[in-house]
């Protein structure tokens, strides 16, 4: 997130006009204890966005000079699809179409789904409603190298039109399926979830709210796999009663999906008892069934692809393989986690630190301005290989491992960073080597 100010202008410049060169999606966060009307609130964001001609993509106020702003709204985020890696443009809000979002989180944590199987509560699947505290800045946080992010929120504009329009499915079809695909660790369980809050929050002037449904897949097998099937079946059928709620929007997540559809070919090579079969076959049939609602999208992820049924795999709309950051989404990563650092005062004095074009501008030369940012690139270069999940951990460790002072200074800090992904090499090295 950039942190500069934005440039502010005397002149007050007409946010719509009839000619747009693009659509600038802004996200207001409206206290959960605000009772004020969406129009007043929006009323209010357009004067403060008026205020600001040119603004940063990513750019988010939490501060309000404005009484009215302060008492009734948390955040207000000019965002950003695209993600670029190479750092936050200006955009001119002058000349774009502004879309406006406004919500209010829902603070409660999940609900358990429970199935009855022999008079024994399973729990089956965890409910979120959307969008949830939870999950807010998760979709930020989340740094890909192309346009993964935007792509998914295209799939479902389209999704969403195609519905609208009264699409043919017979003569187009289209199932509301995503399946994300990849090594573990690679952010694919948290871009699902991340993707049911940013609809909920991009859809919020067209359902009242959204919900999130995680399945269990490991409960439905565990103990009663003979009784698996007829669980999977439960399961959607209660999927089904939020469906019916038409104000609701459903996004159903299937974590490790090939555990429910392990390929059947191998069941029926032998390999496999016929349950899996049953199993695979149920979800289908319920896919099929659901996929007929507009309100409804699954999101599924697998770690191991050739397990998938090819039945469930041609049924996803959109195969997404996610994979292992590359050197400039490290970067990125690392420089979130040192901002925070510097910003609980773990690291101090705060020093400026570049960004990757910042550093690109100045040729990537060495001088006094450039250094730690260039030692930083040098270390996310070497990170190359390491999941996202364990880039998150590294700055953590570097303090337990190495820190000796507190606060530390970043000179210091980046000595420890190196430090500890050279020990993460070793350490994967010895679990991946074999014995
Ligand atoms: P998967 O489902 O692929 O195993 P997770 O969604 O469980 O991965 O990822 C775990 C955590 O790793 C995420 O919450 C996030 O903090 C971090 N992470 C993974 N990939 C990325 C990424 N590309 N950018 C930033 N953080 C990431």
């Amino acid at each position: 997130m950039d942190t500069t100010a934005p440039e502010s202008k005397e002149h007050l410049p007409m946010l719509f006009g009839s000619e747009f060169a693009a659509t600038i999606q802004v996200e207001v966060c409206q206290k959960r204890t605000s009772a004020a009307r969406a129009e007043d609130v929006k009323m209010h964001v357009m004067n403060l966005l008026q205020r600001h001609p040119v603004i940063y993509r990513d750019y988010t106020w939490s501060k309000f000079d404005n009484e009215f702003l302060q008492k009734h709204v948390n955040s207000v985020a000019v965002v950003d699809t695209e993600m670029h890696l190479v750092d936050s443009k200006a955009v001119d809000l002058l000349n774009s179409q502004l879309q406006l979002h406004i919500f209010q989180l829902w603070e409660d944590g999940p609900a358990t789904e429970e199935l009855e199987q022999d008079n024994e509560a399973l729990s089956a699947a965890s409910h979120w409603l959307l969008p949830a505290a939870e999950f807010q800045g998760l979709w930020e946080n989340l740094v890909y190298d192309n346009e993964i992010k935007s792509n998914l929120l295209q799939y479902i504009t389209t999704t969403i039109l195609f519905s609208d329009m009264n699409v043919d499915s017979n003569v187009i079809s289209w199932n509301r399926v995503v399946l994300l695909h990849g090594p573990p660790g690679t952010g694919k369980t948290s871009l699902c979830k991340a993707l049911a809050q940013k609809l909920s929050i991009r859809l919020s002037g067209r359902y009242k709210f959204g919900q999130l449904i995680e399945i269990n897949s490991h409960s439905l097998f565990s103990k009663w796999f003979s009784e698996s099937g007829k669980l999977v079946m439960k399961m959607f059928q209660k999927i089904q009663d939020l469906i019916d709620d038409k104000e609701s929007l459903i996004c159903v997540l299937i974590d490790e999906v090939e555990s429910l559809t392990a390929s059947r070919s191998s069941s029926l090579a032998g390999t496999e008892p016929s349950d899996a079969i049953r199993v695979v076959n149920t979800l289908l049939t319920q896919i099929d069934q659901i996929k007929r609602y507009p309100n409804v999208i699954i999101l599924t992820t697998s770690n191991l692809t050739g397990k998938i049924d090819m039945a469930f795999v041609d049924r996803a709309d959109i195969k997404q393989y996610i994979g292992p950051p590359s050197a400039a989404a490290i970067f990125k990563i690392y420089l979130s986690g040192l901002e925070e650092l510097m910003k609980c005062h773990i690291i101090h004095p705060r020093q400026q630190l570049l960004n990757l074009r910042q550093l690109g501008r100045m040729n990537f030369v060495k001088s006094k301005v450039s250094d730690l940012s260039l030692q930083l690139r040098d270390i996310a270069s070497k990170s190359q290989g390491l999941s996202g999940r364990t880039l998150r951990k590294i700055p953590f460790l570097a303090h337990a491992l190495y820190v000796q002072e507190s606060p530390v200074s970043l000179e210091c800090f980046l000595e420890c960073l190196s430090k500890t992904v050279d020990r993460q090499f070793c350490e994967n090295d010895i679990f991946i080597s074999p014995h």
